[in-house]
């Protein structure tokens, strides 16, 4: 191989887990170069909420006098009564636990700030963990602005201490290999990367890191998991950052292995979720692309933000509703993924559709035009009911709704509100009836967000083979990495951290 450019580390990914192995490589004596494929750093971590579960008595958790430990984060993550805890690796929490407190203080030392409250949220166990970095103060740097994206304080904080410290950063840099002496036994030597205008070779002396991201938005790979998870699912944090698994391949291709990959489908957790904003294409609970947001143009529409599920039913791709509406739980998906008679698509539940009528659209004060909806197939308009079931078409649906079918769903929900009792699916006293034209229809299938399995590593973050020895030289960080099934921030930085550290310290 002919390598266009040397170094010590290659870290693949900017994001939170990236930017962590970077800094922390640089800190420890490695030349380091830091490849991302977007036009911006920061992945899902810039549209975070920058909540980052971080404990085990940090110096935050001192000045409020939270008493926690390594021992405790241990003992809760691998709690066998939590469902995101059944299925976690051991070493790997221990190595987490251990790190929790030093990692905390490495972004003090590079410069991320926090606001000065604990946060207490259901995942983050038995005490307070949870502190939020805050925004980044230049507004055009948030890719969603004026929406509490938080996370933009993280990754823009370290990115600028990293380029500070030499860090050489390359956007607009997808890896698309990672090159390897032999299978058995040899050592990584470097990437390819595509950049519009060429082809690099990248040597890397020391190690690579691979902070890509996850899976979630490559439907091949994730229904390696659950095979009903087909393409009508989007991915939350589309359309800035992808998780196209491109890393999880890479080291695939090389002879990697995955691990603990139950936690992908226990049913708890945040791998897949309820849409909040309806008849826009990607509608992720907490993320609202403003319109002056620089990816705008790739979203089309904010959506219509649901707050209460009284104000419409939900049907599947045959025009039936299929469950209580205002139930978020894993039933809920569950039953939205269910096939119930479509014989062309037998796994997945199809596209989701949320059916309104003018005087939901007044209660709510929405505004049922662009930029708000997206009529380019996530949204649909009409006079009648039966009109309107002829006018949703969007590539996922397969079949055209039967007039007929929508009219008799909604004339059976009608009849619910005035008897008051939902006896298909039991939602509690339905309020409204949908009976005022316009009739809409909104896009409102249920969108992915956490990777939870990926690359089998040590608890140095070395990626480990499908024979169970070390890649010597191969680092994996974030969720790409597998076996701790812990939601978003917290252990992307401390495997990055350890992934960057170990590197640079490998002899080359
Ligand atoms: C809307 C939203 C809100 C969230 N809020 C929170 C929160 O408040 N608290 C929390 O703890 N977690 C939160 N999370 C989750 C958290 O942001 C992620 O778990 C975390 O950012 C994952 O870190 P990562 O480094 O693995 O991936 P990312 O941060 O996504 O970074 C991966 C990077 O790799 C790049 N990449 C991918 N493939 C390639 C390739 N082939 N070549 C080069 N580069 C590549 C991507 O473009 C991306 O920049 C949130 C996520 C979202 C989407």
């Amino acid at each position: 191989m002919e390598w266009t450019l040397s170094t010590d580390v290659v870290v693949i990914g900017a994001g939170a887990a990236g930017l962590a192995a970077a800094v922390s490589a640089r800190d420890h004596g490695a030349e380091v170069i830091l490849v991302e494929e977007n036009f911006d750093i920061g992945g899902h971590a810039m549209l975070s909420g920058g909540r980052v579960q971080l404990g085990g008595g940090n110096a935050l958790q001192a000045k409020f006098n939270i008493e926690d430990s390594p021992d405790r984060i241990f003992s809760d993550w691998t709690d066998h009564r939590r469902g995101d805890a059944r299925y976690n690796d051991r070493d790997l929490v221990r190595a987490f636990a251990d790190e929790c407190v030093p990692t905390f203080q490495f972004l003090l030392d590079n410069g991320v700030t926090f606001i000065e409250k604990p946060i207490v949220t259901p995942d983050a166990s038995t005490v307070p963990r949870v502190f939020v970095t805050h925004e980044w103060h230049v507004p055009g740097e948030v890719i969603a602005p004026r929406r509490n994206r938080n996370g933009s304080g993280l990754v823009r904080r370290l990115v600028e201490s990293a380029r500070k410290k030499g860090v050489q950063v390359l956007l607009n840099h997808e890896m698309t290999q990672i090159v390897r002496d032999g299978s058995k036994g040899g050592r990584v030597r470097g990437i390819v990367a595509e950049a519009s205008d060429r082809d690099i070779a990248i040597e890397a002396r020391k190690g690579i890191v691979i902070a890509t991201g996850g899976h979630t938005g490559n439907v091949n790979f994730r229904r390696m998991f659950d095979p009903r998870l087909t393409e009508e699912y989007q991915q939350a944090g589309l359309p800035y950052s992808f998780q196209g698994a491109d890393g999880e391949l890479a080291a695939m291709d090389i002879g990697a292995s995955l691990w603990a990959t139950g936690a992908q489908t226990s049913e708890v957790g945040p791998a897949i979720t309820k849409t909040r904003h309806v008849g826009c294409r990607w509608g992720y609970l907490s993320l609202y692309f403003e319109t002056d947001s620089p990816v705008f143009h790739l979203c089309k529409a904010t959506g219509l933000t649901v707050t209460d599920w009284q104000e419409a039913i939900l049907v599947d791709q045959t025009g039936r509703r299929f469950w209580n509406e205002i139930d978020a739980s894993y039933d809920f998906i569950n039953a939205a993924m269910g096939n119930r008679g479509d014989t062309t698509k037998l796994n997945g539940g199809g596209p989701i559709w949320a059916i309104f009528d003018a005087d939901a659209v007044a209660r709510q004060n929405w505004k049922p035009e662009p930029p708000h909806v997206d009529p380019d197939g996530y949204f649909a308009s009409a006079d009648t009911i039966f009109e309107l079931a002829g006018r949703i078409r969007n590539p996922y649906q397969k079949q055209p709704i039967a007039g007929s079918v929508l009219q008799e769903t909604v004339n059976r929900y009608n009849s619910f509100v005035t008897s008051g009792v939902d006896s298909d699916f039991n939602k509690p006293v339905p309020l409204h009836p949908i009976a005022k034209p316009p009739f809409h229809a909104a896009w409102s299938t249920p969108i992915l967000h956490d990777s939870l399995t990926g690359l089998r590593t040590d608890t140095h973050a070395q990626v480990i083979d499908i024979r169970g020895e070390v890649i010597p030289g191969l680092y994996c960080a974030g969720e790409s990495q597998g076996g701790f099934a812990q939601h978003g921030l917290g252990r992307c930085l401390v495997f990055g951290r350890i992934a960057g550290r170990h590197a640079a310290q490998r002899n080359s």
